[in-house]
């Protein structure tokens, strides 16, 4: 079932929570709403659910305009971290619940749900706990009940809140991996909501950026890493330093200097821009025109070594002192208070005026 939302605006008491939103979700994607807190994610996915309305603009299941359609009448399954299992029912009856309550003329036959429940505890890697209570499944247990429980009614897409929100670290990369297969097995549309930005660039094909309200940039995980579309972007996925600089005849100059890259034709050739770049993407060199400063912290992460490098020189005295974080070689002799000149390898300039 493909999905449009149509220049969506919602408004809490005038609080404008998502502005001009639209965006194409295609049958069969599994697709991560990701941003800060307060960014409207949660506000999409309900609207998406049809459990608010929004204050403008459509949303379409497929041709159909869906925005006045009620939950029920979408079709759609969610697990909402609000709306946790019936803790007086057990495994099956939670299951079979978005069934049994139909009015009868769509209400399936009881052997039918009994099998229907069966197969679905199967799916999820369940079966045998049918007569558990909730209290007595693990944290990772229950997800996975939330979510036989939404695609019991067979829905049209599956909409999915933080579903891994409230989870141990090797419980989530487990549930994780699971839901990915469980998702190619089923080629279901799936939404979920996510603030986790390592959780959506690996489970995701596409990844929605939302920040204040709006979509930032939408695209596969490489699109977002490799190619951010805006400084938040940027500096939201994945570590990077950001640098105020000059441009002067398509050079980049910080604090007055050339430090060896230009702008590649790209934008104005004089003006103000913000240079962006990621600790990995860095070069050690000796050179007048690079950047350069002083080793201010060294810490080891994983199978790199990251140093911060205070490059205000003095020079930014009485204004704000400029840190950046780059990656040195493991076997490189970097001490506190040395000095080492760089150039970034790869970086992104953002014009401004
Ligand atoms: P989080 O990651 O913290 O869950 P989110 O990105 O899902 O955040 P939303 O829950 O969509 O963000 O909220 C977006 C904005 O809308 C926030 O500023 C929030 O305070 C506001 N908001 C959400 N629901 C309501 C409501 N029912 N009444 C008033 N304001 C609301």
């Amino acid at each position: 079932m493909d999905v449009t939302i149509n220049h969506i605006r919602k408004e809490f008491a005038r609080f404008p929570a998502l502005n001009d939103v639209s965006l194409d979700i295609r049958s069969g994607e599994l697709i991560a709403l990701l941003g800060p807190s307060g960014s409207g994610k949660t506000t999409l996915l309900r609207l998406i659910a049809g459990l608010d309305q929004p204050t403008e603009g459509k949303i379409l299941f497929g041709d159909e305009d869906a925005s006045h359609r009620t939950v029920q009448e979408r079709n759609v399954g969610f697990v909402f971290q609000s709306y946790a299992l019936f803790r007086h029912m057990t495994v099956a009856e939670n299951i079979a619940f978005g069934l049994k309550v139909r009015p009868s003329a769509t209400r399936p036959p009881k052997a039918e749900i009994r099998k229907r429940v069966a197969d679905l505890l199967d799916m999820v890697q369940l079966t045998g706990l049918d007569k558990r209570y909730p209290n007595q499944l693990s944290g990772g247990q229950r997800q996975r009940v939330a979510l036989a429980r939404a695609m019991a009614i067979e829905p049209r897409i599956l909409l999915l809140d933080e579903p891994f929100g409230a989870l141990d670290a090797k419980v989530r990369k487990e549930l994780r991996r699971w839901l990915r297969e469980f998702h190619d097995r089923t080629g279901h549309t799936t939404v979920f909501v996510t603030h986790d930005q390592e959780e959506a660039l690996e489970l995701a094909d596409r990844v929605v950026v939302m920040s204040q309200g709006k979509i930032e940039q939408v695209g596969t995980a490489d699109d977002v890493y490799d190619r951010p579309g805006s400084p938040f972007v940027f500096s939201f996925i994945g570590s990077s330093s950001e640098l105020p600089v000059t441009l002067a005849g398509g050079g980049v100059r910080f604090n007055g200097r050339p430090i060896g890259i230009g702008a590649a034709g790209e934008g104005p050739v004089d003006g103000k821009a913000r240079l962006f770049f990621r600790p990995q993407d860095v070069v050690l060199m000796d050179a007048a025109d690079a950047l350069s400063g002083k080793v201010t912290a060294c810490r080891r992460l994983a199978g790199t070594r990251i140093a911060e490098i205070d490059i205000s020189n003095g020079e930014a005295k009485g204004g704000k002192p400029h840190h950046v974080e780059i990656e040195v070689p493991l076997d490189a002799p970097v001490t506190l208070g040395a000095d080492l000149s760089f150039r970034p390898t790869r970086w992104r300039l953002f014009f401004e005026g």
